[in-house]
């Protein structure tokens, strides 16, 4: 029986035949990309009158992701979405992705090329073009770091820093779906597929709930960066950023950066379906979950006017929900309960504080 060629490891290729390969799938699409892979450096064409943005975000093996849980299309544009989530957080325009690839040399040459059409489909639909990267053999599972530029109106960027006393917090979509997702696929459920035999269901966890469990995965698996919003909010954000780490510690950056203070209220976060779930399931508390999960990449943004006109035409059927308000104050973030009472809002993922999530 013959082996199928995409079944064989990357030695087959060797490290120029894979750059040759990325080479070859590589669009340019994007604006001011004036030599993208082939040579020791890209070259972009700055445009007039915008900003640079440029950003990095890494997805390991073992920390972010488990190799079985989903499709490799899903983690090539889940490597770049992270990115893209980053732009949209700044109200700008993707355009170059750099990929960083550290590969075990037994990773299938067909598995990287999934990866790889699910990094160039993303690509195109958000118009980025991949313009570079390093390559190198990984002896600790497979390391994706990705770089990706935008462009800006010059001094339009929506900082961190802008958010004043006397604006309202707001979201995007719903929170805790990603946090809900992560617990599904960490117990055994995966993407479209019927209940695990030999995990316990228990009988309230009906078609609906485990739907819902799909959606979160779906979330953690397939996030959308909001891009078409972050550009929409550039006249109307005083401060954003993308939901990454969870409200409770990306609100105290937005806090600590702008030199305030801020009051959520528990009754108007927008708790998503699957985190209810996620949270009788495991125990915990549905709000924390949406709270401190993290992953959502949903903007978070401070506005002293109601957003809804700015995004109605951007984005017509995206939610976007009060959860607070900006007070004055130094960086602390706290959270009013039902009842009035006020307790501080601490949590989020931290790198070397929480435990590893895999
Ligand atoms: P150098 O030795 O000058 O760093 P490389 O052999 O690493 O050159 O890369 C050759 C070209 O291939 C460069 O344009 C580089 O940006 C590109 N490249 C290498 N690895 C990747 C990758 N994983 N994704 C995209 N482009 C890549
Ligand atoms: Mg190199």
């Amino acid at each position: 029986m013959s082996q199928d060629p995409l079944d064989a490891g990357l030695a087959a290729l060797g490290e120029f035949g894979l750059i040759d390969r990325i080479r070859r799938r590589a669009g340019t699409c994007a604006p001011g990309t004036a030599l993208g892979i082939g040579d020791d450096a890209a070259i972009l064409v700055l445009e007039p009158d915008q900003d640079l943005l440029v950003t990095t975000d890494m997805l390991l093996e073992g920390v972010h992701f488990s190799r079985d849980w989903g499709s490799w299309d899903a983690l090539g544009r889940k490597a770049l979405a992270v990115n893209v989530s980053d732009i949209a957080a700044m109200g700008g325009s993707p355009r170059q992705a750099f990929l960083g690839l550290g590969v075990p040399g037994d990773l299938a040459i067909g598995s990287l090329e999934q990866f790889l059409d699910g990094l160039e489909a993303a690509a195109a639909e958000w118009g980025v073009t991949l313009a570079g990267g390093d390559t190198c053999r990984s002896a600790v599972g497979l390391v994706l770091s990705v770089t990706l530029t935008g462009a800006v109106a010059h001094g339009r960027a929506v900082r961190r820093s802008g958010a004043r006393p006397g604006d309202r917090v707001w979201v995007t979509g719903q929170l805790g779906a990603s946090a809900a997702g992560l617990l599904a696929l960490s117990r055994g459920l995966r993407p479209g597929a019927p209940w695990p035999a030999g995990l316990d269901r228990p009988a309230w966890l009906g078609p609906a709930e485990q739907a819902a469990l799909q959606a979160g995965i779906a979330a953690h698996l397939t996030p959308a960066p909001r891009v078409a919003a972050g550009q929409a909010l550039l006249g109307c954000a005083h401060a954003m950023l993308d939901l990454s780490d969870g409200v409770a510690s990306d609100l105290a950056h937005v806090c600590r950066e702008s030199g305030v203070a801020a009051r959520i209220f528990a009754a108007q976060i927008p708790v998503h379906p699957a985190a209810r779930v996620a949270a009788r399931w495991s125990g915990q508390d549905a709000l924390t979950l949406a709270l401190s999960g993290g992953e959502d990449y949903e903007l978070l943004f401070a506005a002293d006017e109601d957003p809804t006109a700015c995004l109605r035409q951007a984005v017509p059927t995206l939610p976007v929900t009060t959860i607070g308000r900006i007070e004055v104050g130094a960086g602390t973030v706290v959270l009013e309960l039902p009842g009035g009472a006020i307790v501080p809002l601490r949590g989020g993922f931290d790198h070397f504080r929480s435990p590893v999530p895999i």
